[in-house]
């Protein structure tokens, strides 16, 4: 991680507003919380391990195998909360937690993608002159069928991501934007340092980071909805990166 990177706390299935009580109570959750610290080594793993697959980071336009890699670990974390679930059901804590961390691995390993695809894809390129506020550029839920059909939608429209030379496979059309064009995990990049005039003037990346944010939020939402031994293992505080310049350009 960066020196001044930010760490987002997000709370999961809380019906009021993040207020200063709740980050104490937060931090304190945080401090002792291995579930979390799985989310967030498994969010960096995919930038050295996973690096030259497209689909863990919605390069190379592999926008297919990005999604059914995205089934794919939530399958993984799915079969993990059954074993974390008899792990409970016979008062074996050290199962369950061990289970449980899994699953929060593979939730993270996709959450990853999840913040990609704002950054890495040309998304905010062609939603940023409908919307008059930055926080109605909209979220696409691709781990949902509706999220898929809408991404698919999106491909028809003309939705790319950057060529990245070290990644496979490498589907985009010939001539497309080079992955260090297109990329806005930071505020450096060609695309990542545009000002947006009518949106505050805020950058792309900015732009990227409130995208990925809320898709970070939805994502875990759901995941703790579908899962809810998720959530009463781990609390409801989670706190992540939200695009940080993990890997360089
Ligand atoms: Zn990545």
């Amino acid at each position: 991680m960066r020196p001044g990177s930010s760490v987002t706390i997000l709370c999961v299935n809380c019906d009021k507003p993040f207020g200063s009580e709740g980050h104490k109570e937060a931090m304190k959750d945080l401090a002792s919380n291995e579930y979390a610290k799985q989310l967030r080594r498994a969010l960096f793993y995919q930038d050295s391990v996973h690096q030259f697959e497209s689909k863990a980071h919605f390069d190379n336009c592999d926008f297919d195998g990005a999604t059914a890699y995205v089934d794919t670990l939530l399958n993984e974390a799915e079969q993990q909360v059954l074993v974390a679930q008899a792990g409970k059901a016979k008062k074996d804590t050290v199962a369950m937690v061990a289970a449980g961390e899994k699953a929060f691995f593979s939730i993270g390993q996709a959450l990853h993608a999840v913040q990609d695809f704002y950054a890495h894809s040309n998304y905010i390129e062609m939603t940023k002159d409908t919307v008059k506020d930055a926080t109605d550029i909209a979220v696409i839920p691709f781990w949902t069928p509706e999220g898929n059909a809408a991404l698919r939608k999106l491909q028809q429209n003309g939705l790319v991501s950057g060529f990245v030379f070290w990644g496979i496979p490498q589907l985009c059309p010939a001539g497309a934007q080079s992955h260090a064009d297109l990329a806005k995990d930071s505020e450096d990049t060609k695309s990542g340092k545009v000002r947006v005039a009518h949106l505050e003037n805020l950058s792309q990346y900015r732009l990227a980071i409130v995208a990925a944010r809320q898709a970070s939020s939805d994502f875990l939402r759901y995941s703790f909805k579908r899962w809810p031994l998720l959530d009463e293992l781990n609390g409801k505080y989670v706190a992540f990166e939200v695009l940080v310049d993990r890997r360089g350009l």
